[in-house]
């Protein structure tokens, strides 16, 4: 498996810490609204990649972050009047409920910023005795020229920066060393949410946070630290720096960064008008269709977002549950085992397709080139796949279709809910099969249900059932 890594600029085989485990960081959205659809696409990418890697046999820690103590947070509290921590214990809950409707799994741990306090204190404490940090006026600053190989993942040298800088450093107002020096820990402001420090009380810069929960949870190595690409610079430059500089070991041996998502070509942004939050577009879509749509470009190239391509992704989605639909009833009309020729019309050429779609995987996840491997599949099914075809033939397509959508993300079948009615009705109909002793008929309404996800119960008082 190949994955392109920022920090040498190249694809490189993946080789994890430890056999067959991947410990892998995503950084999480700070939590002062809705997200946005730009969010949803690192949600969306990197659950995929955790998806292939477990389809690989790897398991994978997956850790992401809310940060919960920031800027706007504290903006969003004020202008309505409430905690910092009401608004995002709120909308934490809000991400949760569109991580679900993007089918995007929860991670084995989501750290929050504000529990963690202490082991930035305490890192930040490590870092001012190693010489990587100082404090002015209850201020901790990071010593960006102590860390030798700073800029080595956003491929910047410290001279250019420096330059970049110069009008700050000759105002002399500032009263950092080095006017690329960043915050580590910065004091109370009145009004705002803080925690005491050996600095006064304060709280955390941005960037120690990372460091911080990617140690607490993952150790000081990992395999993968993943975001969006304006991550790169300063936000993971300096988290690299600081826990290089902590820990004297390689933090992140591969970092992964998706491109950007634009609106009509436009980079998205409210004063534009051209802002979409997940919520609004689940108002007009299934969400399972911008999860598609987003996997249908390569993570690391920008995508444009336009009712258009929202409208091609959801007719190649429909095109795949009405071929898997189609497949389903087949199946249950089908029977028996492999027929001649079968293996050479059907099985070869599926299970060479299913390896073409591992192939484009391990080639830095490219699932613009694994959907349409699907897409091929479908066309054997609905070309190979007939009345004649066996149960055998007819089920292995079907589940090859369902199991690649499944590392994708995606539902590959429409489920139909069925009615309270609908379910009674069956049940009253499988009470009279087992009264006429046609316990196959009985046997086959109770595995249909199962299915849908209804699940029977026989009790001395009767039937009774559940939704799973
Ligand atoms: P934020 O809450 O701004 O820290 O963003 C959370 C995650 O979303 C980060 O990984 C960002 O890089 C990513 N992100 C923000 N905007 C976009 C966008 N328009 N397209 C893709 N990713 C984005
Ligand atoms: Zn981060």
């Amino acid at each position: 498996m190949k994955i392109y890594n920022t920090l040498t600029r190249k694809k490189e085989e993946f080789t994890p810490i430890e056999p067959n485990k991947v410990r892998m960081y995503v950084c999480g959205p700070t939590v002062y609204n809705y997200i946005h659809i730009g969010n949803a696409r690192p949600m969306i990418v990197f659950d995929t990649v955790r998806r292939y890697m477990e389809h690989k046999g790897y398991e994978v820690n997956y850790v992401s972050n809310f940060t919960d103590v920031d800027d706007k947070i504290i903006r969003k509290a004020n202008e309505e009047g409430v905690t910092a921590d009401e608004i995002a214990k709120r909308y934490i809950m809000e991400c949760k409920k569109d991580m679900e409707g993007l089918n995007v799994r929860p991670a084995t741990k989501h750290p929050l910023a504000t529990e963690e306090i202490g082991g930035m204190i305490d890192m930040i404490q490590e870092l001012i005795e190693k010489g990587h940090a100082y404090e002015k006026n209850g201020t901790v600053y990071f010593r960006t020229r102590s860390f030798k190989e700073y800029g080595k993942l956003s491929h910047k040298n410290l001279d250019d920066l420096q330059s970049g800088n110069r009008s700050l450093l000759v105002s002399g107002e500032d009263e950092k060393e080095d006017p690329l020096d960043f915050v580590l820990w910065k004091p109370k402001k009145e009004g705002e949410p803080s925690w005491p420090s050996p600095w006064g009380d304060g709280r955390p810069g941005w960037h120690i946070e990372c460091s911080v929960m990617s140690k607490k949870y993952l150790g000081d190595q990992i395999d993968i630290h993943a975001g969006g690409e304006d991550l790169v610079f300063p936000h993971h430059e300096n988290e690299i720096a600081q826990s290089e500089s902590a820990n004297g070991k390689e933090f992140a041996h591969y970092w992964m960064h998706n491109a950007f998502l634009n609106i009509d070509n436009k980079k998205m942004s409210k004063s534009l008008g051209n802002f979409f939050t997940v919520r609004d577009i689940e108002a007009k879509y299934d969400l399972q269709v911008l999860r598609f749509f987003m996997l249908s470009a390569h993570y690391r190239s920008p995508l444009n977002f336009s009712a258009d391509l929202m409208t091609a992704a959801k007719n190649g989605l429909d095109r795949i549950h009405t071929a898997v639909s189609r497949l389903t009833n087949l199946a249950s009309q089908a029977d028996g085992d492999w027929k001649e020729g079968e293996k050479e019309a059907i099985q070869a050429p599926l299970q060479a397709l299913a390896a073409k779609f591992d192939e484009a995987m391990d080639d830095d996840f490219n699932t613009a080139d694994a959907i349409s491997v699907i897409f091929e599949i479908v066309k054997l099914a609905n070309t190979a796949v007939t009345e004649e075809s066996s149960k055998a033939a007819v089920e292995e397509v079907r589940k090859q279709i369902l199991s690649l959508c499944d590392i994708m993300g995606i539902h590959g079948e429409v489920k139909e809910e069925l009615l309270d009615s609908e379910i009674e009705a069956l049940i009253e109909e499988r009470s009279a099969a087992r009264k006429a002793k046609n316990f196959a008929r009985a046997d086959e309404i109770r595995n249909e249900l199962l299915e849908k996800g209804i699940i029977l119960e026989d009790t001395r008082q009767g039937v009774t059932w559940k939704r799973a």
